[in-house]
């Protein structure tokens, strides 16, 4: 431990999460934020500045999860804030209309072009649940085909074979999902479509829709392989079924029009959440207008939300996307790149077997020299070294998300003092991977 440059106890989170776990389940309220993939306290957070977090013990951190995926500017932009005190000055919900929602719809339109109407919703795992659900109500079919691997949020149909804290805690499924839901979930390897083909013909007129990461980030970076998502989108058209792309993670953080814009294959709907939030609970879903107008109140498939479109969650998210210029993500681009060549580099010369896998600026490493395409790939990794690798970055001001089956994200706010942070955390993490056993 001589070389960490932080002593390794979190006196003040560990506290923390002691009075947490008396009166939240696992102390958290989100599965992976707990640690328990790589064990230790989790850290808990008082304040985020740019591209580093502050936690309760007064140790500063540079952030390579940006709250999984949304402060693509950094914590605490000083635009986005602004934009934010503003909004709260004027109230905080109103349960009415409010221009902040059709100027945040307007903005996400003009930028992914398959996007012909939005409705707004608060979280990613709404979208999807209201997506399938109106994939379903528009084919009047029931059933929907899904990949091992893929997180769609914690829809009860959605969660067979799921990615991210599903994955990470190595779960079946859930109880709590009735047969009947599991029933009408076809789950299947990623980037298979022979696979894809066999479930339609085995399902003829019954599938309602495919949906997918539109670049899986949820079991690690698993990006599609050439083909793929076309392959896909013309099963789901020879079918009578609708393509879903889940751009949740990916949308305007991969490029300015998210996944579709760095591959051009035109879904059918799409979702989003994370970034189009700035940092607060926004997120959408949309698509071909002749499919949204069976929503309510257009058509008969009903969807609704107290705080949906709320007023201060649009103005952070309008700010964002604003910001999110051409230049922006070249920024985010190139520092990306800069992080997974300094990455490669500290375990190459430590002898470690890996593969890092990136999807434009989101990425991650595998702990196998084999390149991962399904989700059975990302589970054969030794993900033992992660635990290691983790908790030496972390301890030497680096953190990392908690599991190795989990996207890396980086902001414009990432400099080169940041950058420098993690050259100097990584060699240690390297050595400390390469020496771990399982
Ligand atoms: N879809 C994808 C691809 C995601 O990565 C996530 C969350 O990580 C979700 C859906 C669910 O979003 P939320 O956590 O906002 O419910």
């Amino acid at each position: 431990m001589s070389e960490l440059a932080y002593p390794y106890e979190a006196p003040a989170s560990q506290a923390l999460f002691d009075r947490a776990a008396a009166v939240t389940p696992g102390g958290v309220n989100s599965p992976v934020r707990a640690f328990r993939a790589v064990g230790g306290t989790p850290r808990f957070m008082v304040s985020g500045t740019g591209p580093y977090l502050t936690d309760a013990d007064g140790r500063e951190y540079v952030d390579l999860v940006c709250s999984w995926g949304p402060m693509i500017l950094g914590h605490a932009h000083p635009e986005v804030i602004a934009a934010v005190q503003e909004a709260v000055a004027r109230g905080t919900s109103f349960g009415t209309p409010a221009e902040g929602e059709v100027a945040l719809a307007e903005a996400m339109v003009e930028r992914v072009a398959p996007l012909e109407e939005v409705r707004l919703v608060s979280s990613g795992t709404e979208a999807t649940m209201s997506a399938i659900r109106l994939a379903r109500g528009f084919t009047q079919r029931t059933k929907v085909v899904k990949f091992a691997g893929c997180y769609h949020g914690h829809v009860d149909s959605l969660l067979a074979a799921a990615g991210s804290g599903v994955a990470t805690f190595a779960l079946p499924d859930t109880p709590g999902v009735t047969g009947a839901q599991a029933s009408d979930t076809i789950v299947l390897p990623y980037n298979d479509l022979d696979a894809v083909h066999a479930a339609f013909a085995a399902h003829p007129g019954e599938i309602a829709c495919v949906i997918t990461e539109a670049s899986p980030g949820n079991m690690g970076v698993v990006p599609p392989l050439p083909g793929f998502n076309q392959g896909l989108k013309d099963a789901c058209a020879a079918g009578g079924a609708l393509f879903v792309s889940d751009e949740v993670m990916t949308g305007f953080r991969t490029s300015r029009a998210g996944w579709y814009g760095v591959e051009g294959v035109v879904p059918d709907l799409m979702t989003f959440g994370k970034v189009m939030g700035g940092g607060f609970p926004a997120a959408a879903f949309g698509g071909r207008a002749d499919v949204m107008a069976h929503l309510a109140p257009a058509g008969p498939v009903y969807q609704a939300g107290t705080l949906s479109g709320n007023p201060v969650a649009t103005a952070a998210g309008l700010a964002q996307l604003r910001l999110l210029d051409d230049a922006a993500y070249a920024t985010v681009d190139a520092v990306s790149a800069q992080i997974q060549s300094l990455v490669t580099e500290a375990l190459t010369k430590e002898g470690v077997a890996h593969t890092l896998q990136n999807a434009s600026n989101m990425f991650s490493v595998f702990f196998t020299d084999r390149p991962v395409v399904d989700y059975e790939g990302a589970r054969a990794q030794e993900s033992f070294r992660f635990t290691a690798f983790f908790h030496s970055l972390l301890a030497n001001g680096v953190y990392l998300p908690p599991s190795s089956f989990e996207s890396w994200f980086v902001s414009t706010a990432h400099d080169e003092r940041a950058v420098q942070r993690i050259a100097d955390a990584l060699p240690a993490a390297a050595r400390a991977a390469a020496e771990a056993t399982a």
